[in-house]
Protein backbone atom coordinates (compact mmCIF):
# COMPACT_ATOMS: atom_id res chain seq x y z
CA UNK A 1 0.00 0.00 0.00
CA UNK A 2 1.40 3.29 -1.08
CA UNK A 3 1.59 5.65 1.49
CA UNK A 4 2.81 9.12 0.72
CA UNK A 5 3.39 10.71 -2.22
CA UNK A 6 5.93 13.53 -2.91
CA UNK A 7 5.24 15.80 -6.00
CA UNK A 8 8.13 17.28 -8.60
CA UNK A 9 8.17 18.26 -12.38
CA UNK A 10 9.60 15.72 -13.58
CA UNK A 11 10.55 12.04 -12.34
CA UNK A 12 12.89 10.13 -14.36
CA UNK A 13 13.25 6.18 -13.62
CA UNK A 14 16.62 5.24 -14.02
CA UNK A 15 20.15 6.95 -12.99
CA UNK A 16 22.40 5.96 -16.22
CA UNK A 17 23.73 8.56 -18.93
CA UNK A 18 20.06 9.11 -20.36
CA UNK A 19 18.30 9.40 -16.88
CA UNK A 20 21.27 11.69 -14.91
CA UNK A 21 21.97 14.05 -17.76
CA UNK A 22 18.20 14.30 -18.27
CA UNK A 23 18.20 15.16 -14.44
CA UNK A 24 20.90 17.44 -14.42
CA UNK A 25 20.08 19.54 -17.56
CA UNK A 26 15.98 20.04 -15.88
CA UNK A 27 17.67 20.99 -12.83
CA UNK A 28 19.58 23.27 -14.41
CA UNK A 29 16.86 25.01 -16.27
CA UNK A 30 15.06 25.22 -12.81
CA UNK A 31 12.54 21.97 -12.56
CA UNK A 32 12.11 19.81 -9.42
CA UNK A 33 13.23 16.37 -10.13
CA UNK A 34 12.92 13.13 -8.76
CA UNK A 35 15.66 10.60 -10.11
CA UNK A 36 15.03 6.81 -9.24
CA UNK A 37 18.08 4.83 -9.27
CA UNK A 38 18.32 1.23 -8.01
CA UNK A 39 21.68 0.36 -8.01
CA UNK A 40 23.99 3.12 -8.55
CA UNK A 41 24.23 6.40 -10.43
CA UNK A 42 25.59 6.35 -13.80
CA UNK A 43 24.16 2.79 -14.61
CA UNK A 44 25.97 0.37 -16.98
CA UNK A 45 28.02 3.43 -18.82
CA UNK A 46 29.72 4.26 -15.29
CA UNK A 47 29.98 1.22 -13.68
CA UNK A 48 29.01 -2.16 -16.17
CA UNK A 49 30.20 -0.60 -19.75
CA UNK A 50 32.34 2.28 -21.33
CA UNK A 51 34.76 3.59 -18.17
CA UNK A 52 35.27 -0.01 -16.99
CA UNK A 53 36.05 -1.50 -20.48
CA UNK A 54 38.54 1.29 -21.48
CA UNK A 55 40.46 0.91 -18.62
CA UNK A 56 40.84 -3.06 -18.91
CA UNK A 57 41.94 -1.95 -22.66
CA UNK A 58 44.44 0.72 -21.78
CA UNK A 59 46.14 -1.50 -19.07
CA UNK A 60 46.30 -4.02 -21.98
CA UNK A 61 47.57 -1.32 -24.21
CA UNK A 62 50.18 -0.64 -21.96
CA UNK A 63 51.24 -4.22 -21.30
CA UNK A 64 51.62 -4.08 -25.37
CA UNK A 65 53.37 -1.32 -25.28
CA UNK A 66 56.08 -3.37 -23.13
CA UNK A 67 55.67 -6.18 -24.86
CA UNK A 68 57.06 -4.45 -27.84
CA UNK A 69 59.10 -1.67 -27.05
CA UNK A 70 62.25 -3.30 -28.54
CA UNK A 71 61.33 -2.15 -31.51
CA UNK A 72 61.26 1.53 -30.24
CA UNK A 73 64.61 0.67 -29.22
CA UNK A 74 63.59 0.51 -25.79
CA UNK A 75 64.93 -2.59 -24.13
CA UNK A 76 61.75 -3.93 -21.13
CA UNK A 77 60.76 -7.43 -20.23
CA UNK A 78 56.93 -8.14 -19.84
CA UNK A 79 56.36 -10.27 -16.91
CA UNK A 80 52.57 -10.67 -16.29
CA UNK A 81 49.41 -9.12 -16.11
CA UNK A 82 48.07 -9.37 -12.55
CA UNK A 83 44.28 -9.17 -12.84
CA UNK A 84 43.70 -7.99 -9.15
CA UNK A 85 45.74 -4.78 -9.81
CA UNK A 86 44.28 -3.83 -13.27
CA UNK A 87 41.29 -4.40 -11.49
CA UNK A 88 41.94 -1.80 -8.88
CA UNK A 89 42.95 0.61 -11.21
CA UNK A 90 39.78 0.64 -13.05
CA UNK A 91 37.74 0.04 -9.83
CA UNK A 92 39.57 3.56 -8.84
CA UNK A 93 38.64 5.32 -11.86
CA UNK A 94 35.42 4.64 -11.57
CA UNK A 95 34.92 5.03 -8.60
CA UNK A 96 36.74 8.58 -8.71
CA UNK A 97 34.00 9.33 -11.55
CA UNK A 98 31.16 8.34 -9.15
CA UNK A 99 32.33 10.31 -6.35
CA UNK A 100 32.07 13.40 -8.69
CA UNK A 101 28.96 12.53 -10.39
CA UNK A 102 27.28 11.75 -6.88
CA UNK A 103 28.76 15.72 -6.22
CA UNK A 104 27.46 17.05 -9.41
CA UNK A 105 23.85 15.34 -8.79
CA UNK A 106 23.78 16.60 -5.14
CA UNK A 107 24.78 20.05 -6.05
CA UNK A 108 22.19 20.69 -8.46
CA UNK A 109 19.43 19.80 -5.61
CA UNK A 110 18.12 16.49 -7.20
CA UNK A 111 16.34 13.99 -4.61
CA UNK A 112 17.94 10.71 -5.32
CA UNK A 113 15.39 8.26 -4.56
CA UNK A 114 17.59 5.26 -4.00
CA UNK A 115 15.50 1.32 -4.51
CA UNK A 116 13.84 -0.45 -6.87
CA UNK A 117 11.14 1.79 -9.09
CA UNK A 118 7.46 1.07 -10.80
CA UNK A 119 5.40 2.93 -12.81
CA UNK A 120 2.39 2.82 -10.96
CA UNK A 121 0.37 5.74 -13.51
CA UNK A 122 1.79 7.28 -16.14
CA UNK A 123 3.96 9.83 -14.02
CA UNK A 124 4.28 8.35 -11.13
CA UNK A 125 6.99 6.16 -9.96
CA UNK A 126 6.37 3.97 -6.61
CA UNK A 127 9.93 3.41 -4.77
CA UNK A 128 9.28 0.95 -1.29
CA UNK A 129 5.71 2.42 -0.86
CA UNK A 130 6.51 5.79 -1.26
CA UNK A 131 5.21 7.52 -4.33
CA UNK A 132 6.64 10.29 -6.75
CA UNK A 133 4.61 11.75 -8.93
CA UNK A 134 5.82 14.17 -11.33
CA UNK A 135 4.15 16.42 -14.30
CA UNK A 136 6.41 14.28 -16.65
CA UNK A 137 7.93 10.92 -16.38
CA UNK A 138 11.00 9.89 -18.58
CA UNK A 139 11.57 6.13 -18.15
CA UNK A 140 15.19 5.39 -18.29
CA UNK A 141 15.57 2.10 -17.39
CA UNK A 142 18.14 0.94 -19.83
CA UNK A 143 19.23 -2.27 -20.70
CA UNK A 144 20.40 -5.67 -19.77
CA UNK A 145 22.74 -8.47 -21.61
CA UNK A 146 20.90 -10.28 -23.88
CA UNK A 147 21.79 -13.92 -24.47
CA UNK A 148 20.93 -16.87 -27.22
CA UNK A 149 17.77 -19.09 -27.06
CA UNK A 150 19.05 -22.06 -24.78
CA UNK A 151 22.23 -20.67 -23.76
CA UNK A 152 22.59 -20.06 -19.49
CA UNK A 153 24.56 -17.41 -18.66
CA UNK A 154 26.00 -19.40 -15.37
CA UNK A 155 27.96 -16.26 -13.81
CA UNK A 156 30.95 -18.12 -13.82
CA UNK A 157 32.35 -20.30 -17.30
CA UNK A 158 29.45 -18.66 -19.17
CA UNK A 159 29.42 -15.12 -18.68
CA UNK A 160 28.34 -11.49 -19.53
CA UNK A 161 30.58 -8.78 -19.72
CA UNK A 162 29.54 -7.62 -15.96
CA UNK A 163 31.33 -10.82 -14.92
CA UNK A 164 34.14 -10.86 -17.40
CA UNK A 165 35.57 -7.70 -15.92
CA UNK A 166 35.65 -8.35 -13.26
CA UNK A 167 37.86 -11.67 -13.73
CA UNK A 168 40.97 -11.90 -11.56
CA UNK A 169 42.41 -14.12 -13.39
CA UNK A 170 43.99 -14.17 -17.05
CA UNK A 171 42.20 -17.17 -18.57
CA UNK A 172 44.27 -19.81 -20.62
CA UNK A 173 41.71 -19.72 -23.57
CA UNK A 174 38.72 -17.69 -23.66
CA UNK A 175 35.89 -17.97 -26.69
CA UNK A 176 33.84 -14.53 -26.96
CA UNK A 177 30.18 -15.18 -28.66
CA UNK A 178 29.86 -12.27 -30.68
CA UNK A 179 32.20 -9.91 -32.62
CA UNK A 180 30.29 -6.86 -32.30
CA UNK A 181 31.90 -3.93 -30.32
CA UNK A 182 31.33 -5.49 -26.66
CA UNK A 183 33.01 -8.58 -28.17
CA UNK A 184 35.87 -7.88 -30.15
CA UNK A 185 36.60 -4.94 -27.38
CA UNK A 186 36.80 -8.00 -24.50
CA UNK A 187 38.59 -10.28 -27.28
CA UNK A 188 41.59 -7.10 -27.56
CA UNK A 189 41.80 -6.75 -24.00
CA UNK A 190 42.05 -10.50 -23.30
CA UNK A 191 44.63 -11.10 -26.28
CA UNK A 192 46.93 -8.53 -24.76
CA UNK A 193 46.49 -9.60 -21.54
CA UNK A 194 48.25 -12.70 -22.89
CA UNK A 195 45.52 -15.15 -23.30
CA UNK A 196 44.10 -17.20 -26.38
CA UNK A 197 41.28 -15.75 -27.73
CA UNK A 198 38.88 -17.76 -30.74
CA UNK A 199 35.44 -15.23 -31.46
CA UNK A 200 32.47 -16.58 -32.94
CA UNK A 201 30.15 -15.09 -34.82
CA UNK A 202 27.35 -15.61 -36.90
CA UNK A 203 27.45 -12.61 -39.31
CA UNK A 204 30.03 -12.86 -42.51
CA UNK A 205 32.59 -10.39 -40.56
CA UNK A 206 33.63 -9.12 -37.80
CA UNK A 207 32.29 -5.35 -36.47
CA UNK A 208 29.59 -5.72 -38.98
CA UNK A 209 27.66 -2.87 -37.89
CA UNK A 210 30.98 -0.51 -39.67
CA UNK A 211 31.98 0.04 -43.36
CA UNK A 212 33.37 -3.11 -44.67
CA UNK A 213 37.12 -1.75 -45.33
CA UNK A 214 36.98 -1.44 -41.44
CA UNK A 215 36.05 -4.73 -40.85
CA UNK A 216 38.65 -6.10 -43.00
CA UNK A 217 41.53 -4.16 -41.38
CA UNK A 218 40.45 -4.75 -38.04
CA UNK A 219 40.57 -9.03 -39.01
CA UNK A 220 43.51 -8.73 -40.90
CA UNK A 221 45.23 -6.89 -37.44
CA UNK A 222 43.59 -9.65 -35.82
CA UNK A 223 45.08 -12.56 -37.39
CA UNK A 224 48.37 -10.73 -36.77
CA UNK A 225 47.67 -10.01 -32.94
CA UNK A 226 46.81 -14.07 -32.98
CA UNK A 227 43.29 -13.42 -32.09
CA UNK A 228 41.42 -16.11 -33.35
CA UNK A 229 38.02 -15.68 -35.38
CA UNK A 230 35.27 -17.87 -37.02
CA UNK A 231 32.71 -16.02 -38.90
CA UNK A 232 29.42 -16.96 -40.70
CA UNK A 233 29.96 -18.90 -37.98
CA UNK A 234 26.64 -20.00 -35.68
CA UNK A 235 26.58 -21.22 -32.18
CA UNK A 236 25.15 -24.54 -31.41
CA UNK A 237 25.27 -25.47 -27.62
CA UNK A 238 28.02 -25.11 -24.70
CA UNK A 239 28.56 -27.85 -22.21
CA UNK A 240 30.18 -27.35 -18.80
CA UNK A 241 33.91 -29.53 -18.66
CA UNK A 242 36.16 -30.21 -16.29
CA UNK A 243 38.53 -27.09 -16.85
CA UNK A 244 35.67 -25.06 -18.77
CA UNK A 245 33.63 -24.83 -21.27
CA UNK A 246 33.08 -26.99 -24.87
CA UNK A 247 31.37 -24.77 -27.64
CA UNK A 248 29.66 -26.52 -30.11
CA UNK A 249 28.98 -24.78 -33.58
CA UNK A 250 26.23 -25.25 -36.00
CA UNK A 251 28.84 -26.99 -38.37
CA UNK A 252 29.16 -29.50 -35.18
CA UNK A 253 33.00 -28.35 -34.85
CA UNK A 254 34.04 -27.89 -30.56
CA UNK A 255 36.04 -25.16 -29.62
CA UNK A 256 37.46 -25.96 -25.75
CA UNK A 257 38.09 -23.02 -23.27
CA UNK A 258 37.65 -22.14 -20.01
CA UNK A 259 35.46 -19.32 -20.20
CA UNK A 260 32.82 -18.08 -22.65
CA UNK A 261 31.96 -14.56 -22.73
CA UNK A 262 28.51 -14.03 -24.58
CA UNK A 263 27.94 -10.92 -26.24
CA UNK A 264 25.57 -11.09 -28.39
CA UNK A 265 23.95 -7.78 -27.62
CA UNK A 266 22.18 -6.13 -25.43
CA UNK A 267 17.92 -5.73 -24.80
CA UNK A 268 15.74 -3.64 -22.98
CA UNK A 269 15.33 -3.80 -19.41
CA UNK A 270 11.34 -2.91 -19.06
CA UNK A 271 9.60 -6.30 -18.19
CA UNK A 272 7.88 -5.74 -15.09
CA UNK A 273 8.04 -2.21 -15.09
CA UNK A 274 4.68 -1.34 -15.18
CA UNK A 275 5.01 0.39 -18.85
CA UNK A 276 2.74 -1.38 -20.69
CA UNK A 277 0.39 -1.37 -17.52
CA UNK A 278 -0.07 2.61 -18.24
CA UNK A 279 -0.74 1.79 -21.77
CA UNK A 280 2.88 3.00 -23.05
CA UNK A 281 3.84 1.41 -26.35
CA UNK A 282 6.05 -0.94 -26.61
CA UNK A 283 7.88 -3.37 -29.08
CA UNK A 284 10.04 -6.64 -27.73
CA UNK A 285 10.37 -4.68 -24.67
CA UNK A 286 11.36 -1.19 -26.45
CA UNK A 287 9.96 2.07 -25.65
CA UNK A 288 8.31 3.83 -28.67
CA UNK A 289 8.81 7.21 -29.11
CA UNK A 290 8.30 9.94 -31.67
CA UNK A 291 11.52 12.09 -32.84
CA UNK A 292 11.10 13.77 -29.61
CA UNK A 293 11.50 11.27 -27.82
CA UNK A 294 7.83 11.33 -25.88
CA UNK A 295 5.67 8.33 -25.56
CA UNK A 296 1.76 7.75 -27.24
CA UNK A 297 1.35 9.20 -23.41
CA UNK A 298 2.19 12.24 -24.13
CA UNK A 299 3.36 13.27 -20.69
CA UNK A 300 5.93 10.54 -20.47
CA UNK A 301 9.52 10.49 -22.41
CA UNK A 302 11.94 7.86 -22.91
CA UNK A 303 16.13 7.84 -23.42
CA UNK A 304 19.04 6.11 -23.89
CA UNK A 305 18.96 2.49 -24.17
CA UNK A 306 15.65 1.81 -24.09
CA UNK A 307 14.47 3.70 -27.39
CA UNK A 308 15.84 1.69 -30.26
CA UNK A 309 18.69 2.59 -32.12
CA UNK A 310 22.21 2.90 -31.09
CA UNK A 311 23.16 1.80 -27.76
CA UNK A 312 25.60 4.26 -27.04
CA UNK A 313 26.38 6.42 -23.86
CA UNK A 314 26.72 9.71 -25.66
CA UNK A 315 23.16 9.10 -27.34
CA UNK A 316 22.08 8.51 -23.85
CA UNK A 317 23.11 11.76 -22.72
CA UNK A 318 22.02 13.93 -25.45
CA UNK A 319 18.77 11.90 -25.04
CA UNK A 320 18.36 13.46 -21.72
CA UNK A 321 19.21 16.68 -22.71
CA UNK A 322 16.98 17.36 -25.19
CA UNK A 323 14.11 15.74 -23.42
CA UNK A 324 14.95 18.21 -20.34
CA UNK A 325 15.06 20.94 -22.37
CA UNK A 326 11.76 20.20 -24.46
CA UNK A 327 9.75 19.60 -21.27
CA UNK A 328 11.54 23.18 -19.89
CA UNK A 329 9.41 24.39 -22.96
CA UNK A 330 13.10 25.58 -25.01
CA UNK A 331 11.96 23.63 -27.93
CA UNK A 332 15.25 22.06 -28.83
CA UNK A 333 16.00 20.74 -32.55
CA UNK A 334 15.04 16.76 -32.32
CA UNK A 335 18.42 14.65 -32.56
CA UNK A 336 19.53 13.49 -35.83
CA UNK A 337 20.59 10.21 -35.01
CA UNK A 338 22.26 9.05 -38.03
CA UNK A 339 25.19 11.85 -36.77
CA UNK A 340 26.01 9.99 -33.89
CA UNK A 341 29.08 8.90 -33.68
CA UNK A 342 30.81 5.41 -32.87
CA UNK A 343 34.13 3.81 -31.54
CA UNK A 344 35.27 0.29 -30.94
CA UNK A 345 37.98 0.75 -28.92
CA UNK A 346 39.86 -2.76 -29.78
CA UNK A 347 43.04 -2.58 -31.11
CA UNK A 348 43.17 -1.20 -33.92
CA UNK A 349 40.46 1.10 -32.77
CA UNK A 350 37.76 1.91 -35.22
CA UNK A 351 35.86 5.17 -35.57
CA UNK A 352 32.66 6.54 -38.05
CA UNK A 353 29.71 8.99 -38.25
CA UNK A 354 27.20 8.94 -40.80
CA UNK A 355 26.65 5.98 -43.71
CA UNK A 356 28.84 3.51 -44.89
CA UNK A 357 29.76 3.19 -48.46
CA UNK A 358 27.31 0.64 -48.96
CA UNK A 359 24.52 2.39 -46.97
CA UNK A 360 24.94 5.47 -49.07
CA UNK A 361 25.11 3.89 -52.51
CA UNK A 362 21.78 2.26 -51.25
CA UNK A 363 20.49 6.07 -50.59
CA UNK A 364 21.87 8.04 -53.03
CA UNK A 365 22.38 5.63 -55.72
CA UNK A 366 25.73 4.25 -56.73
CA UNK A 367 26.32 7.10 -59.53
CA UNK A 368 25.71 9.90 -56.76
CA UNK A 369 28.29 8.55 -54.55
CA UNK A 370 32.37 9.41 -54.30
CA UNK A 371 34.73 7.91 -52.04
CA UNK A 372 38.53 8.33 -51.16
CA UNK A 373 40.93 6.49 -48.94
CA UNK A 374 43.69 8.24 -47.08
CA UNK A 375 46.19 5.44 -45.83
CA UNK A 376 47.93 6.07 -42.56
CA UNK A 377 50.97 5.39 -44.16
CA UNK A 378 51.60 8.98 -45.56
CA UNK A 379 50.81 10.05 -41.87
CA UNK A 380 53.23 10.75 -40.17
CA UNK A 381 52.31 10.45 -36.43
CA UNK A 382 50.99 7.05 -37.48
CA UNK A 383 54.54 6.08 -38.89
CA UNK A 384 55.57 6.97 -35.32
CA UNK A 385 53.08 4.90 -33.74
CA UNK A 386 54.02 2.15 -35.96
CA UNK A 387 50.11 1.85 -36.57
CA UNK A 388 48.25 1.04 -39.90
CA UNK A 389 44.62 1.87 -40.64
CA UNK A 390 43.19 4.64 -43.05
CA UNK A 391 40.81 7.37 -43.11
CA UNK A 392 37.51 6.70 -45.40
CA UNK A 393 35.67 9.73 -46.69
CA UNK A 394 32.81 8.86 -48.36
CA UNK A 395 30.69 12.09 -49.97
CA UNK A 396 27.81 12.80 -52.23
CA UNK A 397 28.99 13.48 -55.66
CA UNK A 398 29.36 17.65 -55.75
CA UNK A 399 27.71 17.57 -52.14
CA UNK A 400 28.76 17.36 -48.77
CA UNK A 401 30.63 14.14 -46.60
CA UNK A 402 27.89 12.20 -45.80
CA UNK A 403 30.29 9.55 -44.12
CA UNK A 404 33.89 9.02 -42.37
CA UNK A 405 35.43 5.63 -41.23
CA UNK A 406 38.79 5.16 -39.83
CA UNK A 407 41.26 2.39 -38.31
CA UNK A 408 44.24 2.51 -36.62
CA UNK A 409 45.41 3.05 -33.24
CA UNK A 410 43.88 6.24 -31.45
CA UNK A 411 41.42 7.05 -34.19
CA UNK A 412 38.71 6.93 -31.61
CA UNK A 413 40.03 10.22 -30.60
CA UNK A 414 39.88 12.10 -34.41
CA UNK A 415 35.99 11.54 -34.00
CA UNK A 416 35.28 14.82 -32.49
CA UNK A 417 36.07 16.49 -35.86
CA UNK A 418 35.18 14.09 -38.41
CA UNK A 419 31.34 14.26 -36.83
CA UNK A 420 31.42 18.22 -37.13
CA UNK A 421 32.18 18.00 -40.86
CA UNK A 422 29.19 15.50 -41.18
CA UNK A 423 27.20 17.15 -39.00
CA UNK A 424 27.41 20.30 -40.66
CA UNK A 425 27.47 18.76 -43.40
CA UNK A 426 30.69 20.30 -44.81
CA UNK A 427 31.99 19.84 -48.47
CA UNK A 428 36.03 18.45 -48.72
CA UNK A 429 36.16 22.08 -50.19
CA UNK A 430 34.79 23.44 -47.01
CA UNK A 431 37.10 21.31 -44.99
CA UNK A 432 40.49 21.57 -47.16
CA UNK A 433 41.62 25.01 -46.00
CA UNK A 434 40.95 24.56 -42.97
CA UNK A 435 44.88 24.14 -41.37
CA UNK A 436 45.94 20.28 -39.16
CA UNK A 437 48.31 20.39 -36.88
CA UNK A 438 51.46 19.17 -37.86
CA UNK A 439 52.22 16.14 -36.91
CA UNK A 440 49.17 14.46 -35.34
CA UNK A 441 46.83 12.24 -36.98
CA UNK A 442 44.36 14.69 -37.03
CA UNK A 443 46.17 15.58 -40.55
CA UNK A 444 44.67 12.29 -41.95
CA UNK A 445 41.53 13.74 -41.95
CA UNK A 446 42.47 17.02 -43.34
CA UNK A 447 44.77 15.17 -45.83
CA UNK A 448 41.47 13.25 -47.38
CA UNK A 449 39.97 16.12 -47.23
CA UNK A 450 42.23 17.76 -49.58
CA UNK A 451 42.66 14.90 -51.73
CA UNK A 452 38.78 14.40 -52.35
CA UNK A 453 38.77 18.46 -53.06
CA UNK A 454 41.01 17.81 -56.32
CA UNK A 455 44.35 18.59 -54.15
CA UNK A 456 46.30 15.64 -52.29
CA UNK A 457 49.14 16.71 -50.71
CA UNK A 458 50.89 13.35 -49.52
CA UNK A 459 48.70 11.12 -51.60
CA UNK A 460 48.70 10.26 -54.66
CA UNK A 461 46.49 11.52 -57.54
C1 LIG B 1 30.56 -3.75 -21.75
C2 LIG B 1 29.95 -2.48 -22.29
C3 LIG B 1 30.76 -1.52 -22.85
C4 LIG B 1 30.21 -0.34 -23.34
N1 LIG B 1 31.04 0.59 -23.87
C5 LIG B 1 30.53 1.73 -24.36
C6 LIG B 1 31.38 2.74 -24.88
O1 LIG B 1 32.61 2.61 -24.88
N2 LIG B 1 30.83 3.87 -25.34
C7 LIG B 1 29.47 4.06 -25.34
O2 LIG B 1 29.01 5.10 -25.80
N3 LIG B 1 28.64 3.13 -24.86
C8 LIG B 1 29.12 1.97 -24.36
N4 LIG B 1 28.28 1.05 -23.81
C9 LIG B 1 26.82 1.31 -23.83
C10 LIG B 1 26.41 2.27 -22.72
O3 LIG B 1 26.83 1.76 -21.49
C11 LIG B 1 24.90 2.43 -22.74
O4 LIG B 1 24.51 2.87 -24.03
C12 LIG B 1 24.42 3.45 -21.73
O5 LIG B 1 24.79 3.09 -20.44
C13 LIG B 1 22.89 3.59 -21.82
O6 LIG B 1 22.44 4.48 -20.85
P1 LIG B 1 20.95 4.36 -20.29
O7 LIG B 1 20.80 5.51 -19.34
O8 LIG B 1 19.98 4.20 -21.37
O9 LIG B 1 20.91 2.99 -19.48
P2 LIG B 1 21.78 2.43 -18.28
O10 LIG B 1 23.12 3.03 -18.24
O11 LIG B 1 21.65 0.96 -18.37
O12 LIG B 1 21.03 2.97 -17.00
C14 LIG B 1 19.80 2.49 -16.56
C15 LIG B 1 19.75 2.67 -15.06
O13 LIG B 1 18.43 2.42 -14.62
C16 LIG B 1 18.49 1.72 -13.40
N5 LIG B 1 17.22 0.99 -13.28
C17 LIG B 1 16.72 0.10 -14.14
N6 LIG B 1 15.52 -0.32 -13.72
C18 LIG B 1 15.26 0.34 -12.58
C19 LIG B 1 14.16 0.35 -11.67
N7 LIG B 1 13.08 -0.40 -11.87
N8 LIG B 1 14.23 1.16 -10.61
C20 LIG B 1 15.30 1.94 -10.38
N9 LIG B 1 16.35 1.97 -11.19
C21 LIG B 1 16.33 1.19 -12.29
C22 LIG B 1 19.69 0.81 -13.55
O14 LIG B 1 20.19 0.40 -12.30
C23 LIG B 1 20.65 1.71 -14.31
O15 LIG B 1 21.47 2.44 -13.43
C24 LIG B 1 28.81 -0.12 -23.28
C25 LIG B 1 27.98 -1.09 -22.70
C26 LIG B 1 28.54 -2.25 -22.19
C27 LIG B 1 27.65 -3.27 -21.56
Amino acid sequence: MAQAVQTFDLVVLGGGSGGYACALRAAELGLSVALVEEAKLGGTCLHRGCIPTKALLHAGEVADAVRDSAQFGVDASFEQVDLRRVNSYKDGVVSRLYQGLQGLVKGRGITVVQGHGTLVAPTTVEVGGVRYEGSHAVLASGSVTKSLPGLELDGERVVSSWEAMQIEQVPGHAIVLGGGVIGVEFASAWRSFGAEVTIIEALPRLVAAEDVACSKVVERVFRKRGIAFKTSTAFSSVERTDSGVRVTVESGDTYDADLLLVAVGRGPNSAGLGYEDQGIEMDRGFVLTNERLQTNVSSVFAVGDLVPGMQLAHRGFQHGIFVAEDIAGLDPAPINESGIPRVTYCDPEVASVGLSEEKARERYGDDSVESLTYDLGGNGKSQILKTQGFVKLVRQKDGPVVGVHMVGARVGELIGEAQLICNWEAFPDDVAPLVHMHPTQNEALGEAHLALAGKPLHAHS
